[in-house]
């Protein structure tokens, strides 16, 4: 001990919480001023409280313990099992259960939390337990080994937790809430309906607005549970994990000021009413707060060792965001989650067949990231969690699909919110302690030791910063899409299934199912919905329409380079009348038509087939237009026929699939009217021929197109045209629009247009005569889709509002008018779902 260590700090509890001050004390006093005394109840020194059900499934009491080894040497010394059980504010001494007596000139609290056990008749019954500690965990473990069956109570995140442990015991398990939905607290209704559903999926029994009315004692040493209003349900066992309440008895005792319903007041120092005591971690209420959760405990305990050893560090409101380890079902909620900010807008992707919800909230001006609900694939939690607050540097549904580029990351943003790890911490790591891997950043940072949640994000980074420049697809296939399609292309397999098991590995995910979809698609393997193609397919593609935020969807019939003659417009017109849909004119030269249920599609396209429409393609990730204007057929300063160039180019490419959609645009002249240098691809009438400019952008990153040929004439037009599309869609990744193709190609080449003109002009490659010849395979065998579901019986089969009831449309869906035309009825800030179809099983 050092001879100067002339201050005596006394800490009560030995948790997370208590012995990350204690580490963050011994950082900060490096003259050893401090003699550290720690007490706690437990027998056992502390532990990971958060990975504490891994012990249920082999993870030792050893592989738990967060104390580091030598913590508790020179000057510092922890007495386990020692409660303390009265605290003397004058004479400034704490007194054990054991009779110790403790002098400390600062006292820190970090006593955390019991489980909360609704005050119900028979909650003390034998077989009834909480879920805290390693002590519980046994106690429970041995009650499994003969219950049979058992409940949780509680449908929360730690309820949840606890659930999945009682069945991997082998309990044959309820759970019981008794708000509507399970996590209430955390994720909304649609992202509880798909919990729910997986939930159930994994065998667990779910009752939600259940409240339990007493617990019975039955013969053999099992229990009823009696509920006021639903039946009973006989089990072995009962676990509470119904919430926490702060253990703020001691602090009581002594007087010090403590919240009306509980935990021990603190101020932004986490100092309580007394000047020489601190709380820190869940027995805390700090900003009239108690936080559940480890991360915000963290930043209290680095907080308050800073006050004691004489700072001035201030503790802020916390992240907490939040991320569910429940076996095969990832949970997350991040932010604002129910969108509760003003004006806030929610965007949602929903696939109940794939058993996915994501939601991401954002300011009603569709600028910031506020927050989100993950259901079923947490896999962008770390990432999405980090944008919050942040500009959107990606369309809201680009952000839910494939979530934020790690380039994007500023040096602050927060990568690991268990230990407060910053993008910069890790970066600075990476280049400047020269870590190269996930273990070594994790052990020079601390990022990624807690939950874990954010480990991708690191992975990321560090291929970001060159050390691991992996380009798999995602975590089944090691291959990027471009080696992906030439293994597809090479070996001629055309099912996911054989694929996956020749060259991936696992069952797949919404990354690689979508991307071999669209692989599949491009190499003209039959009908997006024949056999087991049907079940790749994103929820748009799947019905062949787009899907509208009341569940509707609408149809867009193409209309080459937007030409129409008055019989096809008045087929359209007739068509909206009679199926009551709403009509707007688009951006890209097309009616479409809106507010059509599912059951509605196949007579809808039955009426516009039968009049020479087909499938605009407006869903999927295919050529959508040629927009055009009416060059020099009509207009003075034409001078050339662009709306018959862009009809042409339209149906030459129409059905495309790409890794992303394509428009295109034709000019008549260099004003411009059609906006072509917009596109992926436009096309610019000069007095001798065509200009033809490649990869712009109108969406979210707006992008001209930059020139790329000129005058030249329509065949090798054409030609160019085939050549680059084929080359991009081979080689691009997924979800790559052209003009980030193009500057990839600029990353990789240096100048990514000369290269691009080295291939497909030069043939430097050596293959032009295989893309031309992809192309011409392509335009000899395109076939309308819609044409082809009408003519069969199992494709039209999918078209129904309910599974168990074909004929019965979806009484939810409703409309109102305005400006003479329908609505959906529920206008006012619900989500809106980027896709998502409403197959659900009526109620009868
Ligand atoms: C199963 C489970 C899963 C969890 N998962 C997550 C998660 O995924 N993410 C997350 O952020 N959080 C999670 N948590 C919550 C997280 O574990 C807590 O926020 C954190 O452990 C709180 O730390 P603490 O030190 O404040 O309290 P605790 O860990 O409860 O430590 C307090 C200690 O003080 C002792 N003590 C109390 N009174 C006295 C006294 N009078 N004398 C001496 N000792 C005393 C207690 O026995 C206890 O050991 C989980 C919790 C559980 C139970
Ligand atoms: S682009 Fe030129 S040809 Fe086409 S409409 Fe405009 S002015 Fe006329």
């Amino acid at each position: 001990m050092s001879q100067d260590a002339t201050h005596r700090l006394v800490v009560v509890g030995n948790g997370m919480v208590g012995q990350r001050l204690v580490e963050a004390v011994r950082e900060r006093d490096v003259d050893r001023r401090w003699r550290i005394t720690v007490l706690g109840e437990e027998p056992r020194p502390a532990y990971d409280r958060v990975a504490l059900t891994s012990y249920l499934t082999g993870t030792s009491e050893e592989e738990l313990c967060v104390v580091p080894d030598g913590c508790y040497d020179d000057g510092c010394v922890l007495h386990v099992g020692e409660a303390v059980a009265s605290i003397d504010r004058h004479a400034k001494t704490v007194t054990t259960a054991a009779g110790r007596v403790v002098g400390y000139d600062a006292l820190v609290l970090a006593t955390g939390s019991s489980p909360f056990v609704p005050p119900v008749p028979g909650a003390d019954l034998d077989g009834c337990f909480v879920y805290r500690t390693i002590d519980d965990l046994d106690a429970i473990r041995e009650r499994a080994g003969v219950a049979g069956t058992g409940v949780v109570i509680g449908g929360g995140l730690l309820g949840l937790e606890a659930a999945n442990a009682l069945r991997s015991l082998g309990v044959d398990t309820h759970v019981v809430e008794f708000a509507p939905r399970l996590m209430p607290a955390q994720v909304d209704q649609g992202g509880g309906e798909m919990l729910r559903r997986k939930v159930e999926d994994l065998g667990l029994s779910v009752h939600t607005g259940t409240a339990t009315e007493r617990i019975e004692q039955l013969d053999g040493g099992r229990l009823r549970l009696v509920f006021a209003d639903a039946d009973p349900i006989e089990v072995g066992m009962v676990v509470f994990s119904a919430g926490i309440r702060p253990r703020d008895q001691l602090a009581r005792d002594a007087g010090l000021d403590v919240g009306e319903r509980g935990g021990i007041v603190v101020d932004d120092g986490c100092r309580t009413s007394d000047p020489a005591i601190w709380a820190v971690g869940e027995c805390a209420l700090a900003g009239g707060k108690i936080y559940g959760l480890v991360a915000p405990g963290y930043e209290m305990a680095e907080v308050a060792a800073d006050r004691v050893v004489g700072g001035a560090a201030v503790f802020t409101e916390c992240d907490t965001s939040a991320k569910l380890k429940l076996l095969g079902v990832d949970v997350a909620s991040f932010g604002d989650a129910h969108g509760a900010a003003a004006g806030a807008l929610e965007v949602v992707y929903a696939d109940p067949v794939g058993g996915v919800y994501k939601k991401l909230v954002v300011t009603d001006d569709a600028s910031t990231v506020l927050g989100g609900v993950l259901v079923g694939d947490a896999s962008l939690y770390a990432a999405l969690r980090t944008m919050v607050g942040r500009p959107l540097q990606d369309a809201p549904e680009q952000l839910l699909m494939a979530g934020p580029a790690a380039s994007g990351l500023d040096d602050t943003a927060q990568v690991c919110s268990c230990q407060n790890v910053s993008a910069g911490a890790i970066r600075s790591a990476i280049g400047d302690e020269g870590c190269c891997d996930v273990a070594s950043v994790k052990a020079c940072t601390k990022a990624g030791t807690v939950c874990g949640s954010c480990v991708p994000l690191i992975k990321t980074l560090l291929a970001q910063s060159g050390v691991e420049a992996s380009t798999a697809l995602c975590e089944h296939f090691d291959l990027s899409r471009a080696e992906l399609f030439d293994v597809i292309r090479a070996t001629g397999i055309r099912t996911f299934s054989e694929i996956i098991t020749r060259h991936g590995r696992g069952r797949g995910c919404d990354i690689c199912k979508p991307a071999v979809a669209s692989i599949l698609a491009s190499l003209g393997s039959g009908h997006i919905l024949d056999g087991e193609q049907a079940a790749l397919q994103d929820t748009n593609d799947r019905f062949l329409a787009n899907i509208q935020r009341n569940g509707t969807y609408s149809v867009v019939p193409r209309v080459p380079g937007g030409e129409l003659t008055p019989e096809k417009l008045i087929v359209i017109g007739e068509v909206a009348r009679d199926f009551g849909l709403y009509t707007k004119i688009t951006g890209g030269q097309r009616i479409d038509m809106f507010g059509a249920r599912v059951d509605q599609l196949p007579a809808i396209w039955r009426r516009l087939v039968d009049a020479g429409f087909e499938s605009g393609h407006a869903y999927g990730k295919a050529l959508r237009t040629v927009k055009s204007c009416v060059g020099s057929t009509w207009c003075r300063f034409g001078v050339q026929d662009s709306t018959s160039l862009a009809i042409m180019l339209e149906l030459r490419y129409r059905g495309l699939r790409s890794p992303h959609k394509i428009k295109a645009g034709v000019s008549g002249c260099a004003r411009e009217c059609a906006e072509a240098r917009g596109k992926d691809f436009g096309v610019i009438a000069s007095e001798t021929g065509w200009n033809l400019y490649l990869g712009g952008n109108g969406g979210f990153t707006p992008r001209h197109a930059e020139l790329f040929a000129s005058d030249l004439g329509s065949d090798e037009l054409v030609r160019l045209i085939d050549r680059f599309l084929m080359f991009y869609i081979r080689t691009a990744d997924r979800l790559q629009r052209t003009s980030a193709w193009l500057e990839a190609l600029n990353d990789e080449h240096g100048d990514g247009l000369g290269y691009l003109r080295r291939v497909i002009v030069d043939d430097e490659l050596g293959i032009c005569g295989d893309l031309d010849a992809a192309m011409y395979a392509h335009v000899d065998t395109y076939a309308d889709e819609w044409a082809a579901v009408l003519e069969d019986e199992e494709k039209l089969s999918r078209f129904v509002s309910f599974v168990n009831a074909p004929d019965v449309p979806d009484p939810s869906i409703q409309f109102v008018t305005e400006r003479d035309q329908i609505r959906p009825a529920d206008q006012p800030a619900d989500p809106v779902p980027i896709a998502g179809p409403t197959l659900e099983v009526m109620r009868r």
